[in-house]
C-alpha cells in the first residue's frame, strides 16, 4: 500500500452491531440504502425542512448508501455531505431558466441513451440507477426511474450507431453510474465496445468509489485491466467525502492502470469557499486523482438552492492557480444551456497586446511583457489523409475553422434573411475584371507541398 493517510470513514451508531463482513459488502451496501422518512430519522436528526420533502410526492428519488450517510454529521443541519443526498423542501422552488433538459443532450441522441454532441466522442448512458442520490443531478428527468434500467435493445442499437461512426474514437459510460451494473453485464458493454476497433479509448464516468468505495474489488480492478485504455472520473465535492476506503479504491483502480480524474460541482453551502476548495484538490492529488473539472450548477429542476454566482467560481480558479501544484487545479465549466457543451471559464491573464508584444499578469498581480518573435513562420502541417476521410467533422470546426480559413464567418441562424433589405439592387454594374474576390480556402502554407514555405504574398492591383 501506499502511504496515504486518511481517516477511515465513520460508522453510524445505528450500524454499530453490523459485522464486517456486511459492512464491507457492496451488495449489503446497496440493498440496506436508506430512502425513507423514518430510516433516515434513524441515523440523522432530520429538520423539518427535510421532513417535509420526504414527505412530498413526486420528489426525485432518494437514496443514501449507509457508509455515506455515516459520513454526515448526524447534528449538523449544514453538513456539507446531507446536503448532497438529503433532500429539503428548497428543492421544490423553481427559478428563472430552470429547465428540464438544460443541456439538450435529448436532441442530440441519435439513438435512445447517446448523446453525440462533439465530433469524435459520446456520451453513453447504460442505466439510470445510482449508488446515491445526488440532489443537484444534471440528469433527475431519467436518472432514479426504477422502470428505465438497461434495455438489450437500446444497447444493440447504441451499439449499431457507434460501428457505423467512425468519427467517435472515445465513449464515456455514464448514466447513471456505470459501476451499479450487474458486473457480468458490466463486462459485456465494456468488451463490444472494444471490440469495435475505431473506438480508442472507454472512460467511466462513477460516483460508486465514493458513495460506495467497497465495490472496487480486486475483480473489477482485474477486469478494467483487459481493456485497457480504460479512464476514469469519480465525483468528489468536499474533503470530507475522502476517507480511507476511498483513498483505497482509488489506489486499487490506479494501480491497475486506471487513470483517475475528478469531476465536481460548484455547489452553494457545500464547497463554494476557497480554503474548502484548495483542501479538495490537494486531498485528491494525494490519492493520485487529478481534478479535471468544476462545473457550474445546471440550470436544472431542483437545484436552484445549489447554484452559485459565475464569480464565486472565477474567484476559486484565482485562488488556486499559481497558490497550489498545477496538477491540482481543474478547468471551471459552465455546460452551456441550450446544448452549447462545455465552455471553459477563468480569470484574465493576458491583459493588453500590441504587434510584436503580449502583456500579461501574474496569480500576484506583477506584471510582464511577451516579446513575441518577429521573424516566426508557422509550422503548418497538412491533416493527415486518414484523418480527412475517417473523421469527418461535418459543421463542427468552430472558431478553429475561422482560424484555418475554411470558414469566413459564423452566423446565427436567418442572419442573412434578416440583414437582407435589398442592397443588391442598387449596387453599381462593375466591370467583371475590375474586382474579384480572393477566395476564403485555406490558407496558403496550409496547401500540401508547401508547409513550412514563405507566407504568400497577396496580388496587388490585377490578380
Ligand atoms: C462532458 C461530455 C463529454 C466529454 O467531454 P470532455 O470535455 O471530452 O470531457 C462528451 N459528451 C457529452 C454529451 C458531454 O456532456
Amino acid at each position: 500500500m501506499s502511504n496515504l493517510k486518511f481517516a477511515p470513514g465513520r460508522r453510524a451508531p445505528f450500524f454499530k452491531d453490523v459485522a464486517d463482513e456486511k459492512w464491507f459488502d457492496w451488495r449489503w451496501q446497496m440493498s440496506h440504502r436508506l430512502n425513507t422518512l423514518g430510516e433516515l430519522a434513524d441515523v440523522l436528526e432530520l429538520t423539518e425542512s427535510e421532513k417535509k420533502a420526504l414527505g412530498a410526492k413526486s420528489l426525485f428519488r432518494v437514496d443514501v448508501t449507509p457508509y455515506f450517510a455515516s459520513l454526515i454529521d448526524p447534528k449538523d443541519p449544514y453538513d456539507p455531505i446531507r446536503a448532497q443526498v438529503i433532500p429539503t423542501d428548497r428543492e421544490m422552488v423553481p427559478f428563472q431558466s430552470m429547465m428540464e433538459d438544460s443541456l439538450a443532450e435529448d436532441r442530440h441522441s441519435p439513438v435512445p441513451g447517446l448523446v453525440h454532441r462533439y465530433p469524435d466522442r459520446v456520451l453513453m448512458l447504460v442505466t439510470t440507477q445510482c449508488a446515491s442520490y445526488c440532489r443537484y443531478c444534471t440528469r433527475s428527468r431519467i436518472v432514479g426511474d426504477p422502470t428505465q434500467t438497461f434495455s438489450r435493445k437500446e444497447f444493440e442499437a447504441q451499439i449499431d450507431y457507434l460501428e457505423r461512426t467512425p468519427q467517435v474514437r472515445d465513449v464515456l459510460l455514464s448514466g447513471g453510474d456505470p459501476l451499479t451494473l450487474a458486473p457480468k453485464l458490466f463486462e459485456e458493454i465494456i468488451s463490444r465496445l472494444r471490440a469495435i476497433p475505431h473506438i480508442e479509448i472507454v472512460r467511466i464516468g462513477s460516483r460508486v468509489p465514493v458513495f460506495l468505495p467497497m465495490r472496487v474489488t480486486d475483480e473489477l480492478c482485474d477486469m478494467l485491466g483487459k481493456y485497457h485504455p480504460i479512464w476514469m472520473n469519480i465525483h468528489v465535492n468536499h474533503p470530507n467525502e475522502i476517507t480511507e476506503e476511498l483513498a483505497q479504491a482509488c489506489d486499487k483502480l490506479s494501480r491497475a492502470g486506471v487513470p483517475l480524474g475528478n469531476q465536481s460541482v460548484l455547489l452553494a453551502g457545500v464547497n463554494d469557499s476557497v480554503h474548502i476548495q484548495r483542501k479538495l484538490v490537494q486531498d485528491l492529488v494525494r490519492m493520485r486523482v487529478r481534478p479535471y473539472y468544476l462545473y457550474q450548477c445546471d440550470l436544472v429542476e431542483g437545484s436552484g438552492h445549489f447554484r452559485t454566482s459565475v464569480a464565486k467560481g472565477i474567484e476559486i480558479i484565482e485562488g488556486l492557480r499559481g497558490h497550489t501544484s498545477g496538477y491540482a487545479v481543474p478547468t471551471y465549466i459552465i455546460d452551456g444551456p441550450g446544448g452549447g457543451g462545455k465552455i471553459p471559464v477563468m480569470p484574465n491573464y493576458l491583459i493588453s497586446m500590441a504587434p510584436g508584444k503580449a502583456v500579461l499578469r501574474n496569480y500576484e498581480g506583477y506584471i510582464t511583457t511577451y516579446t513575441e518573435p518577429d521573424d516566426y513562420n508557422p509550422h503548418a502541417v497538412a491533416p493527415l489523409e486518414a484523418q480527412i476521410e475517417q473523421r469527418p467533422e461535418p459543421g463542427q470546426s468552430g472558431v478553429h475553422g475561422l482560424l484555418q480559413g475554411q470558414e469566413m464567418f459564423i452566423k446565427p441562424a436567418n442572419f442573412d434573411d434578416v440583414h437582407n433589405r435589398g442592397g443588391g439592387m442598387h449596387r453599381l454594374r462593375a466591370d467583371e475584371t475590375k474586382w474579384k474576390p480572393l477566395g476564403i480556402g485555406s490558407a496558403p502554407d496550409l496547401i500540401e507541398g508547401e508547409s513550412n514555405a514563405p507566407p504568400a504574398q497577396l496580388p496587388s492591383g490585377e490578380a
